[in-house]
This record gives structure tokens, C-alpha cells and sequence, in this order.
């Protein structure tokens, strides 16, 4: 490590979609500066103007603030950097480490068709007599700026994931870094913004290993100091291929929608390409910052699996504070029609208990939502083969009649998981059945569903009149032997 301030830095490009990999990238350098007391930079490559739309930031910006991935200081926008490339082009010019190329793009380049990639710059413009260079610029001739590459030997750089890396100069063409209308071209304004930048550190994924060779290269020529690289491998989906929007694969701001809790995706995204070398899975923001090395990152390929992310999801829910889910929640109660703002404030008491009771069976924030909408409304339909399998036996209005008038005796003040459960079991016990015989008919008619938080619990969350209630119109339904089916 150098003794350079640790400064580090992202520079996506606004594409409308805020792919898993820079959400990884934004992570690591994050992890990277404050783990050294040193500063996250963004910068917005912004220069391509389909891609300037203002929305097209947000999205970048709102999935690092959803993340608690905040960068310090002012966004840097590259398209209102426009000016400051060229100058530093034509030092590079008068120094004679770059040139003036006037060939027309397409006559500038032999070897194969430019659609096979293999396409190489002629040399042409690379030796010109200065004579030729004033005529053609008299002449008001368009050249673009190409950089002179050495012709012999390798280029290298030591990266920190990938190690020692080198390329012959050979296979290196003197790639232009100012095009006729003097903007830079990307390998020579991310040199010198991030000199501009101060950055110390790049850390960026590892499509980026090519255009770094030039980097070096141009940093050298500029006489600037040269950041230390690490390059992230690639984030794979299960099948082992790339994770992609084309595929339908979510970008953060749809894990943001979905329920997924920030402190869950972070943890869960770091661990993908990186591990704190022991056994640790769930892993506060501090205990990642103290662990966190880039020797730590993984060279290879790193599986992006959204079953394991949702299980670290549940995780989080299970251990956070119900007080704070009901907070998270209740966005998508209201927006699924199951109840409103105003009544969850003035039933606080009560979501907080239901949300207890949802907690264990739910993995994402929407889950409370997609499950527990019954403690919400009384006039839920009930599950068909439920009907069937529970309500449809003789003999079950009756019980739940009694088991009904057996629950009046409780005391409202004492309704709970212990009473409900002693009055049941007292019930089945002086009718000769099985507990269960009484259980499955009543958690359908509390809930109209087969399945759910345990029976006493639920019971003991919706309290004594919801219960009554729903006994009530069970039994008649029952009595009538029509039922209010989903869909119907
Ligand atoms: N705009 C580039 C990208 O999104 C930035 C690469 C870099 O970090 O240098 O890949």
C-alpha cells in the first residue's frame, strides 16, 4: 500500500438499468475506503447523449442511497467535463508521445473486415513529416489524436485480484484518445479523471483488464502517478451465464421494489466474488469493513444465486425489529388494496403483533403483504380443498359452535397462544377427537387458508372478536354448504 490518501472511485455509465455488478463494484470500493478512512468517489460517464436522461442517473443514484453505499463529496459528471480533454491530447501531441491521424476512420485500419475485432491500425499517420501535418491542418483537414504506442517489448501491471498481467506491445495499436471532434474516447478520459480525481485505487469489474494496458500506458505519457488495479471477476447466473437484463435478470432497483431488505442484498453481494476467508455468511456492514482486503476477492467467475439471497433475506427479517417491518411493510399493504395508512396508524398494536406472526414464513418485505392479507379482512375466500377436506365433515359447525362458545369464556384480557390452546385441547379432549380435528376447520375458518403461522399464534394475534366473528361466518356458511372460493 502506497501513501497516497485511499481514494476510490465508480464511474457507471447511466444505461437505465443498475446492473448486480456495479451494485458488487460500488460494494468493494466502498468496503475498500472506509476500511482505510479514505473516500468513495462517483463519477457519471454521462457522454454518450442517448444515455444522458436525467432518469437514467436516478436510478444509479437512488440504488446506491437504497444500498447505504453513499459516495462522499459531489457526483462528477464526465459530459460537463467536456472542455479539459483536448488540452492534455495536445501536450501529449507537442511532446511527441501521441500524433495526428487525418485518415478517414475507415482507411485507418488493415488487416480483417472491422466487423471480425481484428482490425489493426495501419502506422500511417504515426511517422509524418511535419510538413505534411501543417499543410493538412491548413488545409482544415479532420485528425483524430492516436497515442504512440511502444512497438517492442510487453506492457504490464501488477493487479491486485489477477496479479502480474502483461501484453505485447505488438498486439497494442496506437488507439486514438481524441476523436476529430475532440472528445475524448473512454480509455482517455477515465486517465484523466481519475488523475483529476485524485483516485488512488481502480477497482472495477474485469471487462476492463484490456483497456488498462492503454490506461498505464497514457498515465505514463501524462507523467501522472499510475492507481493500483483490481479487477472483479464476472458475476455469473447458476447456469454460468452472464447475469443480464436481456434475460429478464433484476437490476437493484427491482430488488428495491421486490421487498429486499438493503442490509441483506449488500451482505449477500459482497460474499459474491469475496470472502472474509472463514466461515461467516451474515456479516454486519462493520464487520465487512474490518474483514474486507481485495487479496480477499476471488479471481474467478462468482455465482449469483437469488435462492440463497432470498433465504439471507428471511434471515434479516427474522432477527429485525417488528416495530421497523411494519414501517417496510406497509407500502405494500396499502398498495395491494389491504388496508390504508390511516388504519395501520391507529392499529399499530396489532400490525406489530401480526407482523410477529408473519416474520418467520416470509422472505422478502412484500411477502407480509402476499401472505397475511386475512388479518386484514374478514370477508376472505376460502381455500376450495380446504373446504373440502375440513368444513365438508359432519359434525363441524357443531364443534365450532362449541369450540366457539368455549372461547367466549376467556376473559378478554387473558386471549392468548395458552388459553386458546387449553380451551381447544379441554374441547377435543371432552368430544373425543383429535386436537387436530378442530384445528384444521378453525385455521380455515380464521384464516382461509390450510397453511400459516401456528394455529395458538394466529389466534392470539387477531384476538378475541376477529375470532368470534370469523367462527360465526364459517358456521353459517358451513349450515349453507356454499363458500366464497378465490376466483369465483
Ligand atoms: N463507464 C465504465 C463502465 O461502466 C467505467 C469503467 C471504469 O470503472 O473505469 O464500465
Amino acid at each position: 500500500m502506497t501513501e497516497r490518501k485511499i481514494r476510490v472511485r465508480i464511474a457507471p455509465s447511466p444505461t437505465g438499468y443498475f446492473h448486480v455488478g456495479t451494485a458488487r463494484t460500488a460494494i468493494y470500493n466502498w468496503l475498500f475506503a472506509r476500511k482505510h478512512g479514505g473516500e468513495f468517489l462517483l463519477r457519471i460517464e454521462d457522454t454518450d447523449e442517448e444515455r444522458s436522461k436525467k432518469e437514467w442517473v436516478d436510478i444509479i443514484l437512488d440504488g446506491l442511497k437504497w444500498m447505504g453505499v453513499p459516495w462522499d463529496g459531489e457526483v462528477v459528471y464526465q459530459s460537463q467535463r467536456m472542455g479539459i480533454y483536448a488540452p492534455h491530447a495536445d501536450r501529449l501531441v507537442a511532446e511527441g508521445k501521441a500524433f495526428r491521424c487525418f485518415c478517414p476512420p475507415q482507411e485507418s485500419v488493415v488487416g480483417k473486415d472491422a466487423s471480425e475485432r481484428s482490425f489493426k491500425y495501419s502506422g500511417k499517420c504515426r511517422d509524418l513529416p511535419n510538413e505534411e501535418i501543417e499543410q493538412k491542418l491548413a488545409a482544415g483537414v479532420p485528425s483524430a489524436v492516436r497515442l504512440k504506442m511502444p512497438k517492442t517489448g510487453e506492457a504490464t501491471f501488477t493487479d491486485a485480484v489477477y496479479g502480474k498481467v502483461n501484453k505485447a506491445y505488438e498486439d497494442l495499436d496506437d488507439i486514438i484518445i481524441l476523436k476529430s471532434d475532440r472528445r475524448p474516447i473512454y480509455n482517455f478520459a477515465v486517465v484523466v479523471d481519475d488523475h483529476d480525481m485524485s483516485i488512488s485505487h481502480v477497482i472495477r469489474g474485469n471487462d476492463h483488464i484490456a483497456n488498462t494496458f492503454f490506461q498505464v500506458e497514457l498515465y505514463k505519457a501524462l507523467g501522472w502517478d499510475v492507481p493500483e488495479f483490481s479487477h472483479l471477476p464476472l458475476i455469473l447466473r447458476p447456469d454460468r451465464s452472464k447475469v443480464s437484463k436481456r434475460k429478464g435478470d433484476k437490476g437493484v432497483t427491482e430488488y428495491f421494489a421486490e421487498g429486499f431488505l438493503p442490509e441483506a442484498f449488500v451482505n449477500y453481494l459482497a460474499l459474491v466474488g469475496w470472502s472474509p476467508k472463514d466461515d461467516r455468511e451474515k456479516m454486519t456492514r462493520e464487520e465487512m469493513i474490518a474483514a474486507f482486503t481485495l487479496e480477499g476477492i476471488n479471481p474467478n467467475n462468482a455465482i449469483f444465486d437469488v435462492e440463497k439471497l432470498l433465504w439471507m433475506n428471511g434471515e434479516y427479517i427474522r432477527q429485525m425489529d417488528s416495530n421497523k417491518l411494519v414501517e417496510l411493510a406497509a407500502p405494500y399493504f396499502i398498495d395491494a388494496g389491504i388496508t390504508t395508512k390511516y388504519w395501520i396508524e391507529t392499529n399499530w398494536h396489532y400490525v406489530v403483533k401480526v407482523i410477529a406472526v408473519l416474520k418467520d414464513r416470509c422472505k422478502l418485505i412484500s411477502d407480509f403483504a402476499k401472505f397475511g392479507g386475512y388479518f386484514f379482512r374478514s370477508d376472505f375466500d376460502y381455500d376450495p380443498s380446504g373446504v373440502k377436506k375440513h368444513f365438508a365433515v359432519d359434525g363441524t359447525a357443531e364443534n365450532l359452535r362449541k369450540l366457539e362458545s368455549s372461547f367466549s369464556e376467556i376473559d378478554d384480557k387473558n386471549w392468548s397462544h395458552d388459553t386458546t390452546m387449553q380451551a381447544l385441547t379441554a374441547l377435543a379432549t371432552e368430544l373425543g377427537i383429535k386436537p387436530a380435528q378442530l384445528i384444521h376447520p378453525t385455521r380455515l375458518a380464521t384464516s382461509g387458508a390450510t397453511v400459516g403461522p401456528g394455529l395458538y399464534e394466529l389466534l392470539a394475534a387477531l384476538g378475541k372478536d376477529r375470532v368470534q366473528n370469523r367462527l360465526e361466518r364459517a358456521i353459517n356458511y358451513i349450515e349453507k354448504g356454499q363458500f366464497p372460493f378465490a376466483g369465483e
